[in-house]
């Protein structure tokens, strides 16, 4: 029989049923509160409902599991034993939260309720117990917000009017009050005002809700819990998801626990830390505290909260007193917590702690979010301390973390002249420039219309997700580096400043101001999100450095661990120049026919153009003669620069009619050229016309149809590698035959190769000429007979963008017009030209190599499409077996981390699993 299902985990006196592994069922929050507990950390005893009682709940038609009540009842006695305190105990009552804790953090986005418990019943009680009136009204108004909005209002679903909401009305009658009795600060409110503050509270929610503020702790503690499992279907929750990718079947966990108070007065406090600075990876405790506040107080911004220690002053909180300063020995004691969890887990620490008249109490820890740079410098460092070995420290810097170092950045020059408009907490890294919005919603139009657009807030809340996610970066006049703004866009590496105190916001008006100068809706504003400079105006923008001493060392990590090689596409020296600094181990990709684009390429073109004209044999043996040179040269300089590095160079890809000129003057001159008449330049032209020209003359047709081609190419290549080969270089060319689909065209083409190698070494007095001859692999015929194609190549490059749209059938060109339809009625998962086909095209790869390589073992093989630079074609190619990916210069850092990554996943694969602890 099976056991029945358990519904509820206790923590509490140092000892829990939940570990850290239990993220799934417990959320990440309960497991954490659990592991913690076990660890012997003071963590306020507490129960957690599972993520299964949220799915029962949604599968159930809102209804519990009918065993939970007895569970839930059995884990308050537990509570109450610990605490020695009783849930509506008029003499001793027990004050507990509800905290939602889903699997992934999703910070803000579910709801908690603080200081349930407190009753008319229980209110004088717990007075008599604390001699402290001022603290006990302070937790009932701030139960009375938070009950009314997340319990009795969204979860009950009401939709007020913009404004019109019970927590908006509310803080109303708070401001009023404080402006009645002159208060500047909450904190300056007396007892009295609290409680009067309390009674017109109720009296509101009554008015505007039309029902009493609950007074049975029972009745409060099982709505908050229904508020929980209802708020992860909140509108708010669902976009986060989707943007997240976070699955709705997963559930949330929620969580009860005894209630700590840093709100007992001046020897009582609450803060947040991280174990690490999250924003720059540099290994110092880093927080921000207040005294005589609840939890959530930090993190709303409501007021400016201290820095946690001396040494994380900034110029902007330099006259604040740090904990360290105000509670050394609970700072210690703190320390030491932040010192065991970081040991304990591996990793950077999130954490939230409470401190009761003097007593330290822990209430949350988890992985840290980071920059992009902090994630590579936690890694590096972690490394050197020998906290986590390779194989770990790889998997900590994702690819989009690593993309964000490889970002933009303002260009340094540019910011050095520019005028300062203000300053704020660097919150996201990188630069970014982008035209000045006011709401969400703008952010989201903007950026349809294809703009660079910067929200500008006085703060940020979990409704503004999508138009955060449109920005190109976040600017908030409130709020620290833990508000929801720096949370928020730390997780995405989005430029982001925080806390930009000189910024006057009038969202009304569409305007900010910073002393006199005004800017309105569209004007151009530019971030340094690292350093937290504002700049008024449109500032250039540059790429990041490469020789970065950090992320070196990281992808020589990287580079230890991984098994598939990386190589980059480059067309010229300057491309191969900039592929070897980002650490390519070869070029897999040189189109020769990008000498005739760009800069340079007229002289080339000119030939090229009348080779293609050319309509004899001799005609165009002479054009090939003349444009010899410049391919030659140009080959010969991506192998100098390659220095013995492999480099794969493909033979003229594209169909010719590409090429022949279109302006009536470079016809002429062409005419003059070949002494031919500009009629006639226009027919020849015509005559390369072709209805489909992608599936045309072009590739290796091309060199079957006109070898003396294919002859110079060859020659070009064999000779410019004979030439660094006598003045003492090394060059290694790898000749790739483009768009074949038989064997017989390798062989037709390996006997040009043949001669012309012959000839190069004999004109050159070489014993010795070593190069590769492949192909590559981009039609599914050759694919499916790549058995007989090993034959006549010694490598394969699969060419995906073209085995792809053969594949498919589709276009490359034309997909706009279906594709987004595809995606959106999820006929296909993902874009097939952005990341490979497993299924389909991955199955031809599969067979090409499976087949290739039982002709010819070593067979090498590598890709060279697009999809060698995205992270999740990268783990296919390592699984099916491949010698090297190739991607564009810029992508190759990010694929030795993909490569690195899957192996290690691999690895972990093969080895036997595990056995969970019981
Ligand atoms: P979030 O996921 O939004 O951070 P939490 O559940 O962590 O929500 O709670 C919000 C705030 O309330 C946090 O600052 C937390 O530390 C504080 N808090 C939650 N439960 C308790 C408790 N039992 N005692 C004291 N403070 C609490
Ligand atoms: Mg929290
Ligand atoms: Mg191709």
């Amino acid at each position: 029989m099976a056991k029945a299902k358990k519904y509820v985990y206790f923590f509490g006196a140092g000892k829990a049923e939940g570990r850290a592994d239990m993220k799934e069922l417990l959320g990440g929050k309960g497991a954490n509160l659990a592991e913690m507990t076990n660890l012997k950390i003071p963590v306020p005893a507490g129960f957690t409902l599972t993520t299964e009682v949220c799915t029962y709940y949604y599968a159930h038609g809102r209804k519990y599991p009918p065993e939970l009540k007895a569970e839930v009842n059995k884990a308050v006695a537990g509570v109450e034993k610990v605490m020695a305190k009783k849930l509506g105990d008029p003499g001793n009552p027990l004050l507990v939260s509800c905290r939602s804790g889903a699997r992934a953090s999703m910070p803000g986005m579910m709801e908690t309720v603080l200081n349930i418990g407190l009753t008319t019943a229980t209110i004088p009680g717990l007075i008599r117990l604390t001699g402290n009136p001022r603290f006990v009204w302070d937790a009932y108004r701030r139960l009375i917000m938070m009950y009314s909005d997340v319990v009795m209002e969204k979860a009950a679903g009401l939709e007020p009017a913009e404004g019109k909401g019970i927590r908006q009305q509310l803080e109303r009658v708070m401001e009023g009050m404080k402006h009645e009795v002159g208060a500047k600060t909450d904190t300056d409110l007396t007892s009295d005002n609290l409680e009067k503050l309390c009674a017109c509270f109720r009296a509101k929610v009554q008015e505007v809700i039309g029902k009493p503020f609950p007074d049975d702790p029972q009745e409060q503690l099982w709505g908050a819990i229904g508020a929980v499992f209802q708020s992860w279907n909140g509108r708010r929750a669902i976009s986060y998801r989707r943007i997240e990718g976070i699955p709705g079947e997963w559930g949330t966990a929620t969580n009860v626990q005894a209630m700590v108070f840093g709100n007992m007065g001046d020897d009582s406090a609450t803060g947040v830390a991280f174990t690490r600075n999250p924003a720059t990876g540099e290994n110092k405790f880093f927080g921000e505290w207040l005294t005589n506040a609840q939890g959530e107080d930090v993190v709303a911004g409501i007021r400016t909260p201290n820095p946690l220690n001396i040494s994380t002053k900034s110029e902007h909180t330099a006259h604040l007193k740090s904990l360290e300063e105000a509670m050394p020995a609970t700072y210690k004691a703190l320390v030491d917590i932040r010192n065991k969890l970081e040991k304990h887990y591996r990793d950077m620490q999130d954490i939230e702690f409470t401190i009761e008249k003097g007593v330290l109490w822990m209430l949350q820890t988890r992985t840290g979010k980071r920059t992009g740079p902090a994630a590579l410098r936690m890694v590096v460092e972690m490394l050197r301390e020998r906290l986590i070995p390779k194989e770990v420290g790889v998997t900590r810097v994702t690819p989009a973390q690593l993309d964000e170092l490889l970002h933009r950045i303002l260009d340094p020059k540019a910011e050095k002249t520019a005028k300062v408009l203000a300053k704020g907490l660097p919150a996201g890294p990188g630069g970014t420039t982008g035209r000045i919005v006011f709401t969400a919603a703008e952010a989201v139009a903007w950026a349809e219309k294809g703009e660079s657009v910067i929200l500008c807030r006085k703060e940020t809340n979990p409704e503004d997700v999508e138009g955060m996610r449109a920005a190109s970066g976040i600017l908030t006049a409130l709020g620290g580096m833990t508000s929801h703004a720096a949370l928020v866009a730390r997780g995405w590496g989005k430029c982001c400043i925080v806390g930009c105190g000189a910024l006057h916001i009038d969202a009304e008006s569409h305007a900010l101001s910073v002393g006199d100068t005004v800017l309105t809706e569209g004007d151009w504003m530019s971030l340094n999100g690292s350093k937290g400079v504002v700049y008024a105006g449109q500032l250039p923008t540059v790429d990041p450095d490469p020789e970065n001493p950090m992320l070196v060392e990281f992808l020589k990590s990287c580079d230890a661990v991984r098994k598939l090689g990386v190589r980059a596409n480059a067309d010229s020296p300057k491309d191969a120049a900039v592929a070897r600094k980002f650490g390519a181990e070869g070029i897999g990709l040189l189109r020769t026919e990008h000498m005739f684009y760009g800069e340079g390429a007229d002289e080339p073109l000119f030939k090229l153009r009348k080779m293609i004209l050319s309509n004899s044999l001799v005609e165009r043996r002479a054009a090939c003669e003349e444009l010899y040179p410049y391919v030659k040269n140009d080959i010969k300089g991506t192998l100098a620069a390659m220095d013995g590095l492999p480099v794969t160079i493909r033979l003229l890809d594209p169909p010719l009619h590409e090429f022949v000129p279109q302006a009536e003057d470079k016809q002429a001159e062409l005419a003059a050229s070949l002494g031919i008449t500009v009629d006639d330049v226009k027919k020849r032209a015509a005559d390369l016309h072709e209805s489909n020209p992608m599936m045309g003359h072009r590739g290796v047709r091309l060199g079957v149809t006109y070898p003396e081609v294919s002859e110079m190419q060859i020659r070009a290549i064999l000779e410019a590698a004979a030439e660094l080969l006598k003045a003492g270089k090394k060059a290694l060319p790898e000749i790739m035959i483009p768009v074949t689909c038989t064997v017989a065209e390798l062989t037709n083409q390996a006997a040009i190769i043949a001669k012309v190698k012959a000839e190069v070494m004999a004109k050159f007095g070489l014993k010795k000429l070593s190069f590769l001859v492949g192909t590559m692999i981009e039609i599914p015929r050759a694919a499916l007979t790549a058995g007989k194609m090993a034959e006549a190549a010694e490598f394969f490059s699969f060419g995906t963008n073209d085995l792809t749209q053969m594949g498919f059938g589709f276009s490359r060109d034309d997909i706009g017009a279906f594709m987004p339809d595809y995606l959106d009625k999820k006929i296909l998962a993902a874009d097939p030209f952005q990341t490979i086909d497993q299924e389909g095209v991955g199955e031809l790869i599969k067979i090409g190599i499976e087949r290739g390589r039982a002709t010819r073992p070593n067979l090498k093989v590598g890709i060279c499409g697009e999809h060698g630079g995205d992270p999740a074609s990268i783990h296919f190619c390592h699984k099916v077996g491949m010698n090297y990916v190739s991607c564009s210069p810029f992508r190759v850092p990010i694929a030795r981390l993909a490569a690195a990554q899957i192996a290690v996943k691999d690895a972990a694969g093969k080895q036997p699993a595990k056995k969970g602890k019981k």
